[in-house]
């Protein structure tokens, strides 16, 4: 990816909103902020004098991002400073970084790996399958709740219904007492736990579903 202008993706359809915003840190000051409230609450809220209107936008955010200004294809060609560095990728404020459930840093793919991906890869078929069953133990667990997928549960029903066992929950506790999680970043801990958990056809969240959970929203490798 070269450092050029902000991309932005969008696709909406009445079954599936997904919007990517390529160059993440290249918007300007505040744009991105200005997505914390939707992300959160599911709808745009626009306040005049005369009232509120309210319009739906659940949706999927995917935001990329180069380590760097430079975007050098390989990391022994980036000149920039650490400094720099760390101040290009502190343009996404933390208070959003608290709103993504997962974040990856991804590699360059060498040819080897292309060619092993293209063998081994598994068809989108059978990873559709694998979703789609996750979804109805899901839908089985909401019952006669509003709610149909794990991200629809609002913070205070998650923790007060759905808290997974105490001995799961020591690395999120840990985590917690240490400061390098949120009371937001848990509520989305748990949301991701419940679906990697639904993923693998277990009744409820075990250790290492929250600890999966917890390394894809602090971004460390598990
Ligand atoms: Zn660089």
């Amino acid at each position: 990816m070269g450092s050029d202008a902000p991309q932005i993706v969008c696709r909406f359809s009445t079954r599936c909103k997904f919007v990517s915003l390529g160059e993440a840190p290249e918007f300007v000051g505040g744009t991105l902020d200005a997505l914390r409230q939707p992300l959160e609450e599911g709808e745009v809220r626009i306040s005049r004098a005369e009232g509120t209107a309210c319009f739906p936008a659940r949706f999927t955010l995917v935001l990329a991002a180069n380590p760097c200004p430079c975007a050098a294809a390989k990391q022994v060609d980036c000149s920039c400073a650490p400094a720099l560095r760390r101040r290009y990728l502190a343009r996404i404020s933390g208070p959003l970084l608290d709103r993504i459930d997962l974040k990856l840093e991804l590699s360059p793919a060498s040819r080897a790996e292309l060619r092993y991906d293209l063998e081994f890869a598994e068809a989108s078929r059978l990873v559709a399958e694998r979703v789609l069953l996750a979804r109805e133990r899901t839908l089985k667990r909401l019952g006669d709740t509003p709610w149909r997928s794990n991200s629809e549960i609002p913070g205070p029903e998650l923790r007060r219904r759905f808290t997974p066992p105490p001995e799961a929950m020591r690395a999120a506790d840990d985590a917690l007492q240490l400061g390098t999680l949120s009371a937001r970043g848990l509520d989305r801990v748990l949301r991701v736990a419940w679906t990697i958990a639904d993923l693998s056809g277990r009744d409820e969240p075990g250790t290492d579903d929250i600890g999966g959970a917890l390394a894809l929203w602090s971004g460390r490798r598990p």
